[in-house]
């Protein structure tokens, strides 16, 4: 329940424009959510980019964004996405950039979301860059999975995000063609019913560990996105974690004492970035997901 009702509380418009509007709240939110928000704007994301690969993990890049119902909005959002791209090239990072398919046009039609994703996939031929698509609710589910596979069949460097919580997962990811595929598992954001997907438990951390031997059996290049540190430890000592293309994967501000010691112990570690105006929706949906980060904001705000 306290995740639905942070959930709503980030996509209530009022409280959002009372936010901006109330400087002094504005600024004490802003400061919380620098903890896992790298700035507003694209430097603050290359720049925290380039001091986690100096000191040697990969990272991924998200321009915070999400359902974005007009056109100009999404269009908005694609041109930022094709100058990080470019900032990205021309400095010569070999970054992965995220991004939810309802960002550049998922939530006006599917058609769009394709059109930006092949734009933004023509740009990044010939470059390092991947381009990965988040996984959002299960409504939205099977479109951006017509939308990966039909674009994944002509731009070999996209990759997809699927979530363990759900029942179907098992199929979707059997239903992937037998080439080795860029897969991102995550146990899944989101509030499902009963029907369509597992809370978080033993039997979901099960499910995962199964889809991921999966995953690597068939030859996919996985990154494991996940803090939980079970999980971490049952791939480290199933000997897995050493695999090619296997990484982990974990969020800017959460759990760097755990990501900073696998890459001291020599595994692959990516670091996933966010940056954007949209810093509070952010906020909004890390609190969500553990309510303790609700504690450490207010600490975060309270020792400033
Ligand atoms: P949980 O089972 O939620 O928690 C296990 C333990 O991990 C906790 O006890 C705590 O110690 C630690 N932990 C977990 N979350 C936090 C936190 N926020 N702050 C502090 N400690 C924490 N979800 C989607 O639905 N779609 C996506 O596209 C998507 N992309 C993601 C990309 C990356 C790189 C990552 C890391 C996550 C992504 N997620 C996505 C979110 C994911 O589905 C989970 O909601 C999130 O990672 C929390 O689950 P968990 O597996 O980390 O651990």
């Amino acid at each position: 329940q306290f995740t639905e009702t942070m959930k709503s509380i980030a996509r209530r418009g009022d409280l959002k424009a009372y936010v901006e509007q109330t400087p002094s709240i504005y600024h004490m939110l802003q400061r919380a959510a620098a903890k896992y928000v790298t700035g507003e704007d694209r430097t603050a994301g290359l720049e925290a980019g380039l001091r986690l690969i100096n000191k040697g993990y990969a990272v991924s890049l998200e321009y915070i964004g999400e359902n974005a119902t007009d056109v100009q909005s999404c269009e908005a959002a694609a041109l930022e996405m094709k100058q990080l791209i470019k900032n990205l090239t021309d400095r010569g990072m070999a970054a992965r950039v995220s991004f939810d398919l309802s960002h550049i046009g998922l939530s006006v039609d599917d058609a769009l979301a394709f059109k930006h994703l092949a734009t933004l996939a023509d740009q990044t031929q010939q470059t390092e860059i991947e381009l990965f698509i988040s996984m959002e609710e299960s409504a939205k589910t099977e479109a951006i999975l017509a939308i990966y596979e039909r674009a994944a069949a002509i731009y070999p460097n996209i990759g997809i995000t699927l979530q363990a919580q759900l029942h179907l997962t098992a199929q979707y990811m059997n239903d992937l063609q037998a080439d080795p595929r860029r897969l991102r598992l995550v146990k899944g954001a989101y509030q499902e019913p009963k029907h369509l997907a597992i809370s978080r438990s033993d039997a979901l951390n099960e499910r995962y560990l199964h889809l991921l031997e999966q995953s690597i059996d068939k030859g996919h290049r996985v990154s494991i996105a996940t803090h939980d540190e079970r999980i971490v430890d049952e791939v480290i000592n199933r000997g897995w974690a050493l695999k090619p293309g296997v990484e982990f994967e974990m969020l800017y501000g959460i759990r760097p004492d755990l990501s900073s010691k696998l890459r001291k112990a020599g595994y692959p570690v990516r670091i996933y970035l966010t940056y954007g105006h949209e810093w509070y929706l952010y906020l909004c949906h890390r609190i969500a997901e553990y309510p303790p980060n609700l504690y450490q904001a207010v600490i975060d705000i309270a020792s400033d």
